[in-house]
């Protein structure tokens, strides 16, 4: 009796603090969850991209590196750059971008402003929404309308501004991949389009590995769902809620994964050698982050190439490591 009693007032209390500290403008769901990406030296694409052009737009003020180009991959004068920024701001000199980095490293703009970070800013809408926007680096009308629309669809204050909270969550906005490229194909479930969203380095290692699979083979990679675009529960699965995962189909003997569904392991237009390279192709342009491919084909399971699974027969279940995930599952080892 004096344990429900105790537990009816700390509940009450509970309750009580609870209304104290809340909010008097709650952020958005959208701009509550978003944080700035992690990145290390595995990462690549539009991410590392912005890293670049930001890094570029300090780079007059601090004599940074010669050579800094945006690559969309840390290469040597990328790192040298970032460890220098990190110690003239008093930041852990440690080439990681973390979001204590991303904010020093991402400056405050609006109309008038030209540079690298307008740059990185119009390249973000471009490649993450897809919106018409000028690749100038000049911060003009067209620009301030596009992130106006951009922080009333998030849900900020449409100012016109990009503040340190509109570079969060532009920044951690997920990005589709490029289906016009040879290598790689869309196929929908019952989520259609909805669910081709994924990380900006997920994206990219999909398009990398899609490149190399298609140089050696020919073939296409044919992916179903990713995330939603911003992430969140997704019908007709547990998982694919954070823009780490991927579904891709078997490869096919005629080569029609894209367009025939239904190909199972171990059936006559199962092509086991050629999902064996796909998978190789994957696992090489991921930069060791790929950690799981589920796929019950005992033959690739024996090899150690896959994780057998029952509901896992008719397509690939990837999942990419995350560096800032709390949860284990998705951790990265190192
Ligand atoms: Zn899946």
């Amino acid at each position: 009796m004096r344990g429900r009693i105790a537990a009816g007032a700390l509940g009450a209390l509970l309750v009580l603090s609870s209304l104290l500290v809340a909010p008097a403008a709650a952020a958005s769901p959208i701009v509550a969850r978003a944080s700035f990406p992690e990145i290390d030296a595995s990462d690549r694409g539009t991410d590392v991209v912005l890293l670049q052009l930001l890094l570029r737009s300090h780079a007059g003020r601090y004599r940074i590196v010669r050579g800094l180009e945006p690559t969309g991959t840390i290469d040597t004068p990328t790192r040298l750059a970032l460890l220098l920024f990190q110690r003239t701001h008093g930041l852990r000199p440690d080439a990681r971008m973390d979001a204590r980095t991303w904010s020093a490293l991402a400056p405050e703009i609006g109309r008038g402003d030209s540079g690298p970070a307008v740059e990185a800013l119009q390249l973000a809408i471009h490649r993450k929404l897809g919106w018409d926007v000028p690749l100038d680096g000049s911060f003009g009308s067209a620009t301030e309308r596009v992130v106006r629309r951009f922080q009333k669809e998030v849900g900020l204050r449409p100012t016109g501004r990009v503040s340190t909270t509109t570079w969060r969550v532009l920044a951690w906005h997920y990005e589709r991949p490029s289906f016009a490229l040879p290598g790689l194909c869309d196929y929908s479930t019952i989520n259609g389009r909805e669910a081709n969203w994924a990380t900006s380095s997920v994206v990219a290692w999909l398009e990398r590995a899609a490149t190399i699979f298609h140089e050696r083979t020919g073939m296409t990679i044919a992916v179903g769902d990713l995330s939603r675009r911003f992430g969140g529960p997704l019908p007709g699965h547990r998982a694919h809620d954070r823009g780490i995962e991927a579904d891709l189909r078997p490869i096919r003997t005629d080569g029609r994964q894209c367009t025939v569904r239904g190909t199972f392991a171990g059936s006559s237009v199962y092509h086991r050698n050629a999902t064996r390279r796909m998978i190789r192709a994957l696992e090489s342009a991921s930069e060791e982050r790929l950690t799981w491919v589920v796929f019950n084909d005992p033959a690739l399971v024996a090899e150690g190439l896959t994780t057998p699974d029952a509901s896992h027969a008719d397509h690939l279940h990837l999942v990419w490591c995350d560096l800032s995930a709390r949860d284990i599952l998705y951790r990265c080892a190192r």
